[in-house]
This record gives structure tokens, C-alpha cells and sequence, in this order.
């Protein structure tokens, strides 16, 4: 078996922390030892944006130099914009056909993007359809490992029931897929909401600048029970504790403050300042990066062009086996 990962984001804004952890550490880490394809899902923004496309636009773009900036080499991964690809949209229709309404609507994380995004009822048959966008873009270019936050697994569950499917009805042409979850399945938020979400204001993001990084940090959300610095804190579950472990190397320092804090013998200003020097050291190589991109947009989109006519050859191969499959040759 090939290996080959398939991962992406949702332009819809800059990433951040939340997607480090959860799936760009991954990406950067394994582009060695996998081909590695990077989708900007563009079309499945219209799902919360649809009335943005100069938003969605501008977010392809500093996604992009997200990836980039976060250590995605271009040499050796192919960073790509779906709508560039429409044979990934023919390859959705047809495994349209393979899922049932009622599985769609099962779905956990499109229930949950509904509430957290306050859809309502009024979402359109797109967000329903995205699941299946995804299926497409993973199956694709036959990725076999995606590197993800927490929520993206119902989708690779599905993801692998359409490969069953497909393979029992037609014949074999694809591999199950095999999820990674990042070193933190699901980040919390800023403001101790269980999910960092670009579309939920509780973001640090990778391009902010310094001062920025200080002021949200200092305006955490920490242990809502305490009161003073003598109180004994909790330690579990606090959002400044866990961007702690995520993300500060000074295992000694977290744990010092760990202790002092159960006890009651340190205050969150200085768990927060220590917190912004951890955090500071973490981004400011990130930030450096994206500063080179920043000053030649050109390239980041010659970087994207080339990688959406390198992915879109590899779909359309697999699109030409499917539809041999399924004697669509007509
Ligand atoms: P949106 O709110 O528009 O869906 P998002 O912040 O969820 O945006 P996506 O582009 O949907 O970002 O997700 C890109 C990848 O980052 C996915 O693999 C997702 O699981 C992961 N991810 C997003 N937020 C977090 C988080 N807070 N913690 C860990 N992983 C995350
Ligand atoms: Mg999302």
C-alpha cells in the first residue's frame, strides 16, 4: 500500500493553535516519510460563508501561508484548492449514491456544526452534501492516512464505509483509510469552550503578532471558583494548563506551577505570564516564516496552482478507474 496522507482545512479563516496541535504538527512532521496533499476545502466554506466569497478568497490564501509557515514544505508537499478540482465534485455525486440521508444526518459533527454555528434549520443541502465532498477529496487522490483533529473522525468513518461499499458492489480500488489524531485531539478555546474554532472568536492564531498573543492570554479563562492566588485552583481541565502542556517545553516550570497552583501558592497573572513566554517562543519561528510569504503573495499562489494541476492529474486517474468500475463509459 502506498503512503499517502490527505488532510486540509476550511478557508475560513486563519488557523491557529488549535489546528497545530491537532493536525499541522502531523503534517509537518510526517511530509517526509508520506506523499503528502494538502486541501483548502474553498467551496466547503460557502457552507457557513456563503455570502463572503471575498472572505473566503482572502482565507485561501492565508491558509496557505499557514501551511507554510508552520513547516510544509512545498517541495515536498502539494498544497492544492478544491474548486480547482471539479472531478472531486463528479467523484462526491457518484459516492452520493453509496450513503444513505438518514447516515448524513447521524453524522455528530455536522450535528454539532449546526448548533455551534447557529444554522438553525436553515443550512443548506451543502453542509449535508460536505461529508461527502470530503469522501471525495480523501478518496481522491487515494490518501490513506489523515492526520485531523477529534471531529473530523465520523467523517473518516464514513469515509471508509463508502470504500467497503464501493469496493464490495464494483470491485476493489480502494484502500481503507486510517485516521491520525494530533498530540491534542480537540483544543479548547480562549474562553474554556471545548473547541478552538476559526469561526467561534476564541482563537490564538498562528500569524498574530505579539502583543496579541499577551492580551489574549491575559485574558484567559482560568478556574471560574477562584477567587484570590491563595485559593486552591484547579488544575484540571484549565485552559491555561492545558496550552501549558501543549505547547511549553519547561516541563519542570508546568509542573512547578501545577503544584503551587492546587495549593494556592501562585497567582494566574504569573501562570499566564509564563504561559505568553512559552507561547511567544513557540510562534515567533511560525510568524518569521510567514512574514517571507507574506511579502510575495505571487508565489504563495503560484504554489497553489501548481499544486492544484499536480492533485487534479491524480484525481482524475482515480476518477477514470471509478467510472470504469462502475461502467460509466458510455
Ligand atoms: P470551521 O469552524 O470553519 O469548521 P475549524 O477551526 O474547525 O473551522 P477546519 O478547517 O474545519 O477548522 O479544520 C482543519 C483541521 O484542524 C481539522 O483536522 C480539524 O479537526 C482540526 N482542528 C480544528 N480545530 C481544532 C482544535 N480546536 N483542536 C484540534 N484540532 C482542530
Ligand atoms: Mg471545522
Amino acid at each position: 500500500m502506498s503512503k499517502r496522507i490527505l488532510t486540509g482545512d476550511t478557508p475560513t479563516g486563519k488557523l491557529h493553535i488549535g489546528h497545530y496541535v491537532g493536525t499541522l504538527a502531523n503534517r509537518v512532521k510526517l511530509q517526509n516519510e508520506y506523499e503528502t496533499f494538502i486541501i483548502l476545502a474553498d467551496l466547503h466554506a460557502f457552507t457557513t460563508k456563503v455570502d463572503k466569497p471575498d472572505e473566503i478568497a482572502e482565507s485561501t490564501l492565508q491558509v496557505a501561508m499557514d501551511n507554510l509557515a508552520a513547516g510544509l514544505d512545498p517541495a515536498k508537499a502539494t498544497i492544492f484548492v478544491e474548486s480547482g478540482i471539479p472531478e472531486i465534485y463528479e467523484l462526491a455525486a457518484i459516492f452520493s449514491m453509496l450513503v444513505s440521508h438518514n447516515r448524513i444526518l447521524r453524522n455528530p459533527t455536522i450535528k454539532d456544526e449546526i448548533v455551534s454555528k447557529g444554522l438553525g434549520d436553515q443550512f443548506s443541502m451543502g453542509l449535508l452534501n460536505y461529508p461527502l465532498f470530503q469522501v471525495a477529496d480523501i478518496l481522491g487522490v487515494k490518501g490513506t492516512l489523515v492526520p485531523v483533529g477529534v471531529d473530523q473522525l465520523p467523517h473518516l468513518e464514513l469515509t471508509n464505509e463508502v470504500v467497503r461499499r464501493f469496493n464490495s458492489m464494483y470491485g476493489n480500488v480502494f484502500d481503507e483509510i486510517e485516521g491520525l489524531v494530533g498530540e491534542v485531539p480537540k483544543l479548547v478555546g480562549t474562553d474554556g469552550s471545548p473547541k478552538m474554532g476559526k469561526s467561534l472568536g476564541n482563537c490564538i492564531y498562528l500569524s498574530d503578532d505579539e502583543e496579541t498573543v499577551r492580551e489574549k492570554i491575559m485574558g484567559m479563562y482560568t478556574d471560574p471558583n477562584r477567587i484570590h492566588p491563595t485559593d486552591p485552583g484547579k488544575v484540571e481541565g484549565n485552559p491555561v494548563f492545558i496550552y501549558h502542556d501543549a505547547f511549553n517545553p519547561n516541563k519542570e516550570e508546568v509542573a512547578d506551577l501545577k503544584a503551587r497552583y492546587e495549593k494556592g501558592t501562585v497567582g494566574d497573572v504569573e501562570v499566564k505570564q509564563k504561559l505568553f513566554v512559552a507561547m511567544n517562543g513557540f510562534l515567533t519561528p511560525i510568524r518569521e516564516r510567514r512574514k517571507e510569504y507574506e511579502k510575495n503573495p505571487d508565489l504563495v499562489k503560484k504554489i497553489l496552482s501548481e499544486g492544484t494541476q499536480k492533485a487534479r492529474e491524480v484525481v482524475q486517474g482515480v476518477l477514470v478507474e471509478v467510472k470504469q468500475a462502475m461502467k460509466l463509459t458510455f
